[in-house]
């Protein structure tokens, strides 16, 4: 087949385009510019220098030309793996061969997506029998006065392009590399697929590098972390697909404490096992973390808004006549906000609830004995009291740190202790504590869901008052606030979802209620269940069905339903009707 046009045509395109009104540029776009070893096709072209998102690109090169073993690519775990391998590959490239900010507004650059070290599934990266094609994000050159720098983004093309892909060659070449990291990506996943044939929620390899550089990085720690160890008492033995046999500590079913001085390293763990639904880079520290995949972290959300929830299993009374079976607010309290919490992720399917004292309402965990006696009204039926009936009847497990008060030793099925940054195994020193019992509940524990998500709901425009004009769709992260989602005039908070953890994540989400107003949100669905709808379409069909028809494919991270479900439930205009009989929890 005859290539429509050759790089040599794009360079002198776009020199000839140079001084031209910006939207000249809109001549590349669905045209395609064939090199002997690979393919641009410019699928989106921004209206502006400052535009967001700016241009976006295919490129395509054959799968042996670039060299990816097959040996990537054999099941899905693999290929998921590799295409992350390829996009920090491009993003290398680019941080070692892009000039950058070559016109005005930041134009002139290359925007490569930046990475979490989770290796989810992304929409940026497709493998077909013989090739692979990457979309990415770039700036196209212009000045001040909104005129096409065409020398400039010739040299983009011709210069930086070649030496990233370049870059991207050296890195696929490091076919050790790039197979380790398909192996340890696979290894995870495999086992986290069967965490529950060896009787386990979560598994922390021998090894494992758990601390963090700093309390807002990503990045492990790289002196002086105590390498994790599992005592003995705790330790299992699980089969990996490459790695074989290895040895670490497992969390089993049921309510699970962290115990331990402060410093000790009790959050660290409970955030590594947080992280590990999701498997991580090689070199990480975390790769050999395995987390159930239906874990959540649970923690108070103070100012957070609820609709018409039924919160009654843990909250009794509320002041002014409130009712508990219909809490709606636009401000919770500590309390009702991880009652909400906690009976969200459930009918969302959770499994396995994380929480940490130090970011828990104390007096949701518990009522101490003292004041028991003193103030005998049970407004609120703390967790305490609850936490054996979600293990048993719910089928929920619990892991909770605690630091400062002993009594959920008295229900703990196994406590980890965590000195000097290792854990020790005190279950039998617990026993022997004369521990306070739980009081039991006037009523059983009722986690259900009346309410219907109603039609009128997930409007995203947006009323710029200052233009005098409504944009029709306005859905995206608040700038240098990656989990703040401004989805039309609303403000969705979504920085307590320790789930999201890729800004791609974030974007996803507000496309999926996008979604859920176009296609599913006629159905009358309670929004657990407009979660479930909306993850299966995304299942079924690929991330790209968020892409709304009339726009280039926009960059997507994978979710899981309870994200989903958090979205919808933390949406301060969300409207509900609320159905006649009370069904069982889905
Ligand atoms: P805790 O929750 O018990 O108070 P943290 O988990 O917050 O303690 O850890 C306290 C400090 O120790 C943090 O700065 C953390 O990065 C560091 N830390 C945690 N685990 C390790 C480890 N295995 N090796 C070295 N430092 C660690
Ligand atoms: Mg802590």
């Amino acid at each position: 087949m005859k290539p429509e046009h050759t790089i040599k045509d794009l360079s002198d395109l776009l020199n000839a385009l140079d001084g031209q009104p910006f939207g000249g540029y809109q001549t590349l776009l669905s045209k395609r510019f064939c090199h002997k070893n690979y393919q641009i096709r410019f699928l989106h072209i921004q209206g502006s220098p400052g535009a967001f998102p700016a241009s976006t690109c295919r490129l395509s090169m054959g799968k042996t030309d670039l060299g990816i073993p097959e040996a990537c690519l054999t099941n899905p775990f693999r290929t998921m793996a590799a295409a992350d391998y390829l996009v920090r590959a491009f993003g290398k490239g680019v941080a070692a061969h892009a000039r950058q900010n070559r016109g005005a507004q930041g134009s002139g650059s290359f925007q490569p997506v930046s990475l979490p070290p989770q290796v989810l599934e992304r929409n940026l990266v497709r493998f077909n029998k013989t090739h692979v094609q990457i979309l990415f994000h770039l700036s196209l050159p212009g000045s001040h006065e909104n005129r096409i720098l065409g020398r400039q983004a010739a040299a983009m093309f011709e210069k930086e392009l070649t030496g990233i892909l370049r870059s991207l060659r050296e890195a696929v070449a490091r076919t050790g590399r790039l197979k380790h990291q398909c192996e340890v990506v696979e290894d995870m996943l495999s086992l986290q697929n069967r965490l529950s044939s060896y009787g386990l929620m979560a598994f922390v390899g021998d090894g494992a590098l758990l601390p963090r550089s700093s309390g807002i990085s990503q990045a492990p720690l790289k002196e002086r972390a105590i390498a994790f160890h599992a005592p003995d008492k705790l330790a299992v033995e699980v089969r990996l697909p490459n790695a074989g046999r290895i040895r670490g500590m497992g969390v089993r079913p049921g309510i699970n404490l962290i115990i331990g001085s402060g410093f000790h390293g009790k959050s660290t763990l409970l955030n590594a096992l947080a992280s590990a639904i999701y498997p991580h880079i090689p070199g990480d520290g975390r790769e050999r973390v395995v987390t159930h995949p239906e874990a959540v972290f649970i923690c108070a959300e103070q100012g957070r808004a609820v609709t018409g929830l039924d919160i009654s299993g843990f909250i009794n009374h509320l002041p002014g006549g409130m009712d508990p079976t219909l809490f709606s607010t636009k401000n919770a309290s500590g309390s009702t906000s991880e009652a909400a919490a906690i009976i969200e992720a459930v009918l969302a399917g959770a499994k396995f609830l994380l929480m940490d004292e130090d970011s828990s309402s104390t007096n949701f965990l518990i009522k101490d004995q003292n004041l028991r006696r003193l103030i005998p009204e049970d407004t609120i039926t703390p967790l305490f009291d609850r936490v054996e009936e979600l293990y048993k009847e719910f089928g929920v497990s619990t892991l909770m740190v605690v630091g400062g008060s002993s009594e959920y030793l008295g229900v703990s099925t196994r406590v980890i202790a965590m000195h000097n940054y290792l854990p020790e195994d005190m279950t039998d020193q617990a026993r022997q504590l004369s521990l306070p019992a739980p009081k039991k509940p006037d009523r059983p524990l009722i986690i259900a869901d009346r309410r219907r998500v109603l039609k009128d709901n997930f409007n995203p425009a947006y009323v710029a008052a200052r233009l005098k004009k409504t944009i029709p769709v306005r859905i995206k992260p608040l700038r240098h606030q990656e989990k703040v989602l401004e989805y039309g005039n609303e403000r969705l908070d979504l920085t307590r979802l320790a789930a999201l953890v890729d800004p791609l994540q974030v974007t996803a989400l507000g496309f999926a209620l996008l979604l859920a107003r176009d296609r599913v949100q006629n159905k009358l669905l309670s929004p657990s269940e407009l979660a479930a709808a909306l993850h299966r379409l995304i299942e079924t069909q690929g991330l790209d069905i968020l892409s709304p028809p009339e726009t280039a494919p926009l960059f997507f991270a994978c979710l899981r339903r309870l994200e989903l479900s958090g979205a919808i439930n933390r949406l301060r205009s969300l409207k509900v009707s609320l159905s006649e009989n009370r069904p069982e929890a889905s």
